[in-house]
C-alpha cells in the first residue's frame, strides 16, 4: 500500500514534468508575443531546456526516464506490473490507444527538443540585471568622467523627515510607459541632474537626460526587472537601461552603491524635484537653452 502511494506520487510528479516541458514551450512563444518578460527569465528557461534535453538524450540512449524507473520499481514492490515502455509512450497508448514503435517517440522527443532550441534562439533568455552589471553608468571617452552624477549626487535626496505619515516620509514611485517595469524609492527626492552630452542626447532624442541619483538601499524594484534590456556603448563606460517592451529609459546602476533614476519616469513623490546641476553643458545642443536655476558645469560635476 505504501509503495502504491509512493508510485502514484511519482506518477503525478512525472505528469507535472510533462506539462512543464510542453506547456513551457507554449508559454515562451505566447509570452513573447504578449510581452510577459518572466518567460525569458534565465532560471525558467534553463530548467526547461534541461528537462527536454534529458528526455531527448535518454530516448536516444534507449533508456527510460529515471522517474519511470523509480515508479516501475515502486510498482513492482507493491506487486503491480511495471512499465514496459517509456512514460509518455505508455500513457499515449493508454489514453488514445495509439501504438507506435519506440523510434516514433524518439523522433517526436527530438523534434520537440529542436523546437525548444529554435525558441531559445528566437527568444533568448535574459539574466537578471542585478547580477551582470558593474561599473559606472556613464563615462565618456572624450570626457573620461562620470556623467550621470558625481559624488555630489547625494544632493538628490532630502533627509527623511523624523515623523509624519507614510506619505510624508517620502515614498517615490515610478514606472515605464507600458507599466511592466515599476520601482519604489524610500526617500524624499529633490535634486535632478541634467546631462547634456551628445551620447545622452542621441539616447533620448532630446536635449539630454534628467536623472535623480539615489543610494541602492533606498531603491527597490517592484516588478519587471527581467524586462530591462541594456546597451553599453562600445569603448566607453556609458550604458543605458531601458524597458524591452516599450523602450522607455528605466533606472540603472550609477556606481556600485547608487542607482540613477530617469526623472521623467517618477510618477509619485516628485513634487519637490528641481534641477540642481547641469553637466556637460560645454557640449550641449545649439538649440538647448537652459532656463532654470541649476548650476551649469562645462563638463562633469564632482561635488
Ligand atoms: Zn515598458
Ligand atoms: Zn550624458
Amino acid at each position: 500500500m505504501q509503495y502504491q502511494l509512493l508510485a502514484d506520487a511519482v506518477l503525478l510528479v512525472h505528469f507535472g514534468v510533462v506539462v512543464f516541458v510542453i506547456g513551457g514551450l507554449v508559454v515562451v512563444v505566447a509570452g513573447n508575443a504578449r510581452g510577459w518578460c518572466w518567460v525569458n527569465g534565465w532560471l525558467f528557461r534553463l530548467a526547461h531546456l534541461a528537462a527536454i534535453g534529458i528526455v531527448v538524450v535518454q530516448s536516444w540512449l534507449g533508456r527510460f526516464c529515471p522517474l519511470t524507473t523509480l515508479e516501475s520499481w515502486l510498482r513492482v514492490q507493491a506487486g503491480s506490473p511495471s512499465y514496459a515502455t517509456s512514460f509518455v509512450q505508455h500513457w499515449v497508448q493508454r489514453i488514445i490507444f495509439y501504438e507506435a514503435p519506440n523510434w516514433v517517440f524518439t523522433v517526436a522527443y527530438t523534434a520537440f527538443g529542436f523546437l525548444v532550441l529554435v525558441a531559445w534562439w528566437r527568444f533568448p533568455p535574459r539574466r537578471s540585471k542585478r547580477s551582470n552589471e558593474g561599473g559606472a553608468a556613464h563615462q565618456l571617452p572624450d570626457h573620461r568622467q562620470q556623467c550621470r552624477g558625481g559624488p555630489g549626487a547625494r544632493e538628490g535626496l532630502k533627509q527623511p523627515r523624523q515623523s509624519g505619515s507614510a506619505e510624508e516620509k517620502g515614498m517615490a514611485k515610478g514606472e515605464c510607459n507600458c507599466g511592466a517595469v515599476q520601482f519604489d524609492i524610500d526617500a524624499d527626492l529633490s535634486g535632478v541632474f541634467v546631462c547634456h552630452c551628445s551620447i545622452c542626447r542621441r539616447s533620448t532624442g532630446s536635449n539630454g537626460i534628467a536623472v535623480v541619483v539615489v543610494p541602492k538601499e533606498r531603491f527597490r524594484w517592484v516588478q519587471g526587472e527581467e524586462c530591462i534590456a541594456t546597451w553599453k556603448k562600445p569603448n566607453t563606460d556609458w550604458q543605458t537601461w531601458f524597458c524591452s517592451i516599450c523602450g522607455s529609459p528605466v533606472p540603472g546602476e550609477n556606481d556600485p552603491t547608487r542607482m540613477f533614476v530617469p526623472a521623467g519616469s517618477i510618477t509619485h513623490g516628485g513634487d519637490a524635484l528641481r534641477v540642481i546641476h547641469h553637466i556637460w553643458v560645454g557640449s550641449k545642443a545649439v538649440w538647448d537653452e537652459i532656463g532654470d536655476a541649476g548650476k551649469q558645469h562645462t563638463e562633469e560635476f564632482r561635488g
